[in-house]
């Protein structure tokens, strides 16, 4: 089968060593050689060669805390966060090609506005017919247990967010059944939205129990938006998989977290965070208790993300990117984010994204690195990442993109005939 090869590029291969020259042959969806720069192995007859004069070949990136149904993107500013039923699909159709143009091969839900939009979403992408990342689909957050008021339910109908563990667990079964991977609570309320909320528990033990029970029956994933350390607690004790924020953990949920660090991931969501910071709001719009709260968390991650690395937890970037001062697009900023304040370095930025970002999916032996029989998740960049991080945020700087075997972006430029 004739392939595509990669010629004169330095790789980046995801596991966070230093890049090396090499050159990289793809057949069909699968990495099949990654050679030294001087073999003569590759290419084969047939195959497309790409002379990349030195630019930086990489894994595809990962979004761990992605919300593709949240409005606002680099391209298209939306005030608010609601928008009619047809909108909203399209939007978020729009959403995942643009996480796809910004390099982003993968996302992980953190959840959707609609119930069933990822899902329908993830299989015209699976088809074929649509572009956009891997996806790990979710449905609705589940918010807080209780009956949402003056709500109608057609027959048959699962109420979402009704209390009790009975509810709990129909909730999960019939996300389980309509074709979520990950199923979302919202274990915690937060502060953000209303002052003293992140130290609210809105789950009973009983109800998060009936969560990890059903999820482990239904064969899906949970993830949870945790910021108080009880809620973290609750998590961790009833099998939760994703755990965003963790802002306020104690010392007990430290250990927690470190004794379940080969099951778990946890993504701090800075990007919003350093996002509500710097915004700069209209007049009426009064922004004062968030960037309160953000203040806060900032300075309480900073002290938490380095404790947790150096207890061994994958900390994944992932920053709630969505909102209209912190679209989707610029997800990638994320790793200059943990660079800057978490004291990371680009190399490991880029790990956290690459090939831990693999085994968050789910595919830890076949992606979000760059080896022999990984699938064909690339990009291509100008210049390089591991000495200046900023620069994949540049959509420019993409010059190629490639998912699944198939170029997203070709680099027709570098094309040489064989
Ligand atoms: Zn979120």
């Amino acid at each position: 089968m004739a392939g595509v090869v990669f010629r004169n590029v330095r790789v980046f291969d995801g596991s966070g060593t230093a890049p090396f020259a090499a050159q990289v042959r793809v057949e069909g969806n699968r990495i099949v050689a990654v050679s030294p720069a001087s073999s003569l192995a590759l290419p084969r007859h047939g195959d497309q060669i790409y002379d990349c004069g030195g630019a930086t070949l990489m894994p595809g990136l990962v979004e761990a805390h992605a919300h593709l149904s949240w409005p606002s993107s680099v391209e298209k500013f939306v005030p608010g966060m609601a928008l009619p039923a047809e909108e909203l699909v399209l939007t978020t159709a729009r959403n995942a090609r643009i996480l796809l143009d910004y390099g982003f091969t993968s996302a992980y839900s953190a959840g959707s506005l609609s119930r069933r939009v990822e899902v329908a979403l993830r299989e015209q992408i699976e088809s074929g017919g649509m572009p956009g990342p891997r996806l790990v689909a979710s449905s609705v957050e589940r918010t807080p247990p209780i009956a949402a008021e003056g709500q109608v339910l057609n027959p048959g109908d699962v109420d979402p967010h009704g209390a009790g563990p009975e509810s709990v667990r129909a909730f999960v079964r019939s996300c389980a059944e309509m074709g979520a991977r990950s199923v979302k609570f919202l274990l915690s309320g937060e502060d953000a939205l209303q002052p003293g909320a992140s130290q609210q528990l809105l789950y009973t033990e009983e109800e998060a129990k009936a969560a990890g029970d059903e999820a482990a029956a239904a064969g899906v994933w949970l993830a949870a938006h945790a910021q108080a350390a009880e809620a973290v607690k609750m998590a961790l004790r009833n099998g939760f998989r994703v755990l965003y924020h963790c802002t306020y953990a104690d010392e007990e949920a430290l250990d927690m977290l470190e004794e379940a660090r080969d099951e778990i991931f946890v993504a701090p969501a800075i990007g919003i965070i350093q996002a509500t910071l710097e915004a700069m709001p209209p007049p009426h719009f009064d922004m004062q208790e968030m960037k309160r709260s953000a203040a806060e968390v900032l300075e309480l991650q900073q002290r938490l993300v380095p404790e947790l690395r150096k207890r061994g937890v994958r900390i994944l970037p992932g920053g709630d990117y969505g909102f209209p001062f912190n679209p989707n697009g610029r997800n990638a900023r994320d790793l200059e984010l943990f660079v800057d304040l978490f004291g990371y370095t680009p190399r490991e930025a880029l790990h956290a994204a690459t090939e831990l970002g693999g085994a968050l999916m789910g595919m830890p032996e076949e992606l979000g690195r760059i080896a022999e029989g990984y699938l064909a998740d690339l990009l291509l960049v100008d210049g390089d990442p591991t000495k200046d991080i900023a620069i994949i945020q540049d959509r420019q700087r993409l010059v190629g993109v490639m998912k699944d075997g198939h170029f997203h972006r070709t680099p027709h430029t570098l094309r040489v005939s064989q």
